[in-house]
């Protein structure tokens, strides 16, 4: 396996790196985190750097870059926040590539060249207030009228809620029960009928839009349907590229908390010396870093596995899972490593601490991650009723 990165990739980390410093990042998530203003304009900037969309096709605005640049990309702006990288994630890795992979070809024309402009964005809605981990409980309902479709239900927690121009909406096509009556299509902010709900006070990513949707008799055109009923294999396969993106926002997370940790260590002094020459700070930040590297290995292979097509499930589930922990992991010691001040707003510990326990939860829990490793090292599903 090798993991060395080609020319293009080092000098795309590189800009990323200097934007980051010219344009202050730092200060700047640290405003996010406190006003909870998303930074909207990062997408105009990001669209003229032709970040975003990058992995998307080439005829519709995209270079077909790979989900592994992507995720070094996500990987390298995260390490100043999430939010930073956001753009970045809901555009290469999001439920666009659903469109980008299974859209007819009307759709990729309507919707992926003003993702790649940075004039739309698009939402994944699959969570409901009854069904979350249990996503084949949905009950979000299209009704087919013939020349139409008519979607009711709500959605739950939906990242990009109000701020995004399209939505992915999973839902159940007519009354077959299960996974079988699962297909998805798009809803566009504005119809009659698609409304939201308040923004969400999340503990961490300030910043990010999220809020419950409400469909209630929207009318959908037919050419909306992206995946039909029976389809939901290809929609959750594609999810994985998905958990691909969360993991990368884990490294980066995890990286800025280490290299603040680091950078502090040498600084700060008790008992006349650097706490960096104390030998239970050195073991914190050899244990921080290993677990990081680990990390980086198991979400590159997934996602060098990918290519510019699909993670394999067992592969972005695990690698997913152990950044999810790791990030919680190395997060929770620099902040020791800081003493009070890691418990301080002033500084920026709290807040990727905050930030870190999100991934564990968005995107699939561990919990369920687990339970799909498990059922791909056995060899057979467990049905989680019986
Ligand atoms: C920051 C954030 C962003 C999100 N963004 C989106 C989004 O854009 N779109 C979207 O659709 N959703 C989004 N979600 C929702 C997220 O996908 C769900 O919260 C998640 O899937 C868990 O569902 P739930 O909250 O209903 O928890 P539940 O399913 O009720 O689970 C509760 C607990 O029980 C455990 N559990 C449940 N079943 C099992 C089982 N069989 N075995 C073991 N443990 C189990 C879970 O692991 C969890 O710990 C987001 C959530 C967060 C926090």
């Amino acid at each position: 396996m090798d993991f060395a990165m080609t020319r293009e990739q080092t000098m795309l980390l590189e800009s990323l790196r200097d934007m980051g410093r010219r344009e202050n990042f730092r200060d700047l998530a640290a405003h996010i985190d406190a006003t909870g203003e998303f930074p909207h304009h990062l997408m105009d900037k990001y669209a003229e750097m032709g970040l975003l969309g990058m992995t998307l096709s080439p005829e519709y605005g995209g270079v077909d870059e790979t989900a592994l640049t992507a995720v070094l990309a996500i990987e390298e702006l995260a390490k100043w926040s999430p939010m930073i990288a956001g753009p970045l994630f809901e555009s290469n890795v999001g439920p666009v590539r659903v469109i980008d992979m299974f859209g007819t070809a009307e759709q990729k024309q309507r919707i992926l060249p003003g993702v790649c402009k940075g004039e739309y964005s698009v939402s994944v809605c699959m969570t409901e207030p009854e069904a979350g981990s249990d996503l084949t409980a949905l009950a979000t309902t299209v009704e087919d009228r013939g020349d139409h479709l008519v979607l009711n239900g709500r959605k739950s927690f939906i990242t990009g809620g109000g701020h995004a121009s399209h939505y992915l909406v999973y839902t159940r096509f007519g009354e077959t029960l299960g996974y079988k009556g699962i297909g998805a299509v798009i809803a566009e902010k504005g119809m009659p009928g698609f409304s939201f709900g308040k923004q969400e006070e999340f503990m961490g990513l300030r910043g990010m839009p999220s809020c419950d949707l409400f469909f209630d008799n929207v009318t959908i055109p037919k050419e909306n349907v992206v995946i039909t009923a029976g389809d939901f294999g290809n929609l959750m396969l594609t999810f994985d590229i998905e958990r691909c993106g969360n993991a990368a926002m884990c490294l980066g997370v995890a990286g800025g908390a280490l290299e603040e940790a680091k950078q502090y260590a040498q600084k700060r002094q008790a008992f006349g010396r650097p706490i960096c020459e104390f030998q239970a700070v050195q073991f914190m930040m050899a244990d921080m870093a290993m677990k990081l590297d680990a990390a980086k290995l198991l979400v590159y292979r997934a996602a060098n596995g990918a290519g510019q097509g699909l993670p394999s499930i067992y592969e972005a589930s695990m690698a997913k899972c152990f950044a999810n922990e790791m990030v919680r992991d190395v997060t929770d010691n620099a902040m020791q490593i800081f003493g009070g001040y890691g418990y301080s707003r002033e500084f920026p510990l709290e807040r990727m601490a905050r930030d870190a326990r999100a991934w564990g939860v968005a995107g699939g829990t561990m919990q369920m991650l687990k339970v799909t490793m498990a059922s791909m090292i056995f060899g057979r599903r467990f049905d989680q009723r019986k």
